[in-house]
């Protein structure tokens, strides 16, 4: 049987139409919420997917599994020599996904333009701090200012809305909610607020002492105010509010305290070419040893269906079982 037409459904009716790539397990930063500071043991090149075999898994999911949209992430996806070129290749696929890339923004000064006209739609940028030290202390490296060039370079050639990604660490950066969403407003980036979720390599994470979007809205509500905003929520995970009555707006992705999972529209290939079907997932299916064994397009299609198809409800974080996950997040693209 073919597998034009198929879909990536799960049985709880939810369809993957977007899917992450992550491009490396390898970093630039040493953000505590995600990574050691020395690092990890990383992934050996021959267990990486090549930039052919990553294109043609996108090709088999975007001409045969309905997916529409295709984001590269990572551990740091511009340091994989070929972005510009995959992106180029998976811009020009039919029918025409859109795509975007999730950075720290570390070089994106110099290679904004080349992914712009490689076709490359957006970018999201992470960073959590505009403050020197704190940003030191988060990331484990000086190189605030590389970010801002980077930011300032994506807008510019027009990779907009360009959004950024922000987590708040207790201790750290907690109060810096409002002076963030200020400068993000005055930039014109539109700023998101992530819950720091049990993806950190040293599993330090803890229920008890993460930030809550609760307390996110309680520190916003001092100095701006929050309506919900009329845009319809689909599949994001951001719920978006207009600050001050708009137009600006602020979002928060509230994984743990308010999970979207009966929404979720999302699927994962890992830099060694697994398919995870959740960040929280136990499993993964391997397209890597099928696309070296020969398999065919038709072949590689029924796996990842499959691989969907046992989707679980919920990540289950709040769950009393819940387990994390063995790879951490930088391993499994975030
Ligand atoms: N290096 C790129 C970047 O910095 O955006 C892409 C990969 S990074 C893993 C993707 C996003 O995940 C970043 O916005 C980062 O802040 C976020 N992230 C990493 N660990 C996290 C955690 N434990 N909880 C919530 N977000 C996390």
């Amino acid at each position: 049987m073919g597998t034009h037409g198929a879909s990536l459904l799960d049985r709880f009716g939810r369809q993957a139409t977007d899917l992450r790539v992550s491009l490396t397990d390898r970093c630039n930063l040493r953000c505590q919420y995600c990574m050691p500071a020395e690092g990890l043991d990383w992934l050996p090149t021959d267990e990486t997917l090549t930039d052919d075999e990553i294109v043609r898994l996108i090709e088999i999911a975007v001409t045969r599994l309905g997916v529409d949209q295709v984001r590269f992430t990572g551990g740091e996806p511009l340091i994989r020599p070929g972005l510009v070129d995959i992106v180029g290749r998976t811009a020009a696929l039919h029918p025409h996904p859109r795509t975007a890339i999730t950075t720290n923004g570390l070089g994106l000064d110099r290679k904004a333009e080349a992914l712009r006209e490689a076709g490359l739609d957006r970018v999201n940028v992470s960073l959590d701090t505009i403050r020197r030290d704190s940003f030191v202390e988060i990331t484990r490296r000086d190189r605030l200012d590389d970010v801002l060039a980077g930011l300032a370079a994506a807008a510019r050639v027009g990779l907009t809305p360009v959004k950024i990604n922000a987590v708040l660490m207790r201790g750290i950066n907690e109060s810096e909610a409002p002076e963030l969403l200020r400068w993000a407003i005055d930039h014109g980036y539109e700023l998101r607020f992530i819950e720091q979720m049990p993806l950190d390599a040293q599993h330090s994470w803890r229920r008890d002492t993460m930030i809550t979007a609760d307390e996110i809205f309680a520190s916003l509500d001092d100095e701006f105010t929050l309506s919900p905003s009329d845009e319809q929520r689909g599949s994001a995970p951001a719920e978006k509010f207009l600050v001050d009555g708009g137009p600006a707006t602020v979002g928060v992705i509230a994984s743990v305290t308010r999970p979207f999972c009966g929404d979720c529209d999302r699927v994962r290939l890992t830099a060694d070419g697994q398919v995870r079907n959740c960040l929280f997932a136990r499993e993964e299916s391997d397209l890597r040893g099928a696309l070296r064994e020969g398999a065919d397009d038709d072949e590689i299609a029924r796996r990842w269906v499959a691989a969907v198809a046992g989707k679980r409800a919920g990540h289950g974080i709040d769950d009393p079982t819940f387990l994390q996950p063995t790879r951490p997040m930088s391993a499994i693209g975030g």
